[in-house]
C-alpha cells in the first residue's frame, strides 16, 4: 500500500452459527482498503441477560495497517457490516445477522465526534474485548488511561467469562 499506513485495533463481534467463516470473508474483505496484519484467535462469550437460546457471542480482534484516516474507515468497515448483516438464505428471502466492527483504537487518537469515539469508551469495562486484544496487542497503550492493553485486562472487574473458541 502506498503513502503512510496508520495503524488501528478493530473488534469483529457476531452471533450467529457461521461467525467464524463470515469472519473470514469479513477479514478477505477488509483487505480491499487495509493490510490485516495481525489477528488474534476467536473467542466466545456467553450470552448472559439475554433471550434463552441466544447463541454465545464471538469475538476477533485484529491490527490493521490503512491509508484511511478514520472517519473513512469507519464508513468502509460500516459498508462491510451492511453488505454482510443480510444473509441470502433459501433464494431471495433474507435472514438478518449481526456483524459488529468496531474501532478500538486508532493509533494514539483521541478522537469524539459524533460519530466517533477512540478508543472507543467502553473497552476497558469489557472482557470480551480486552482477552481477544490482549493476544495481538498487549502493549498498546490506551492513550487516554495512560495503560497498556495487558495492564487494563489484570485490572478488569467484568467477570464475564471469555473463552478460546477451537478453531480446529
Ligand atoms: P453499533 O450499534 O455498536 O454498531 O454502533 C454503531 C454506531 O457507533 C455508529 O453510529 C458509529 O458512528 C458509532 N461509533 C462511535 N464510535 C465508534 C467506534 N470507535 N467504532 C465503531 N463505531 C463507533
Amino acid at each position: 500500500m502506498k503513502g503512510k499506513d496508520y495503524k488501528a485495533c478493530l473488534l469483529l463481534g457476531g452471533n450467529m452459527n457461521d461467525v467464524q467463516s463470515t469472519f473470514v470473508q469479513v477479514l478477505a474483505q477488509m483487505e480491499e482498503f487495509s493490510d490485516v496484519l495481525k489477528a488474534s484467535g476467536l473467542y466466545k462469550t456467553k450470552a448472559w441477560g439475554m433471550e434463552e437460546g441466544t447463541p454465545d457471542f464471538i469475538n476477533q480482534a485484529v491490527i490493521v495497517g490503512t491509508p484511511l484516516k478514520p472517519e473513512a474507515l469507519l464508513s468502509k468497515l460500516q459498508q462491510i457490516e451492511l453488505d454482510f448483516g443480510r444473509v441470502r438464505k433459501n433464494g431471495d428471502d433474507y435472514e438478518s445477522r449481526t456483524i459488529d466492527i468496531d474501532i478500538i483504537f486508532f493509533e494514539d487518537y483521541i478522537i469524539r465526534s459524533e460519530i466517533l469515539t477512540i478508543p472507543h469508551p467502553r473497552m476497558q469495562e469489557r472482557n470480551f474485548v480486552l482477552v481477544p486484544l490482549v493476544e495481538i496487542a498487549e502493549n498498546w497503550k490506551h492513550p487516554v488511561l495512560g495503560k497498556s492493553v495487558k495492564q487494563i485486562l489484570e485490572e478488569s472487574i467484568d467477570s464475564l467469562e471469555v473463552i478460546a473458541v477451537d478453531e480446529s
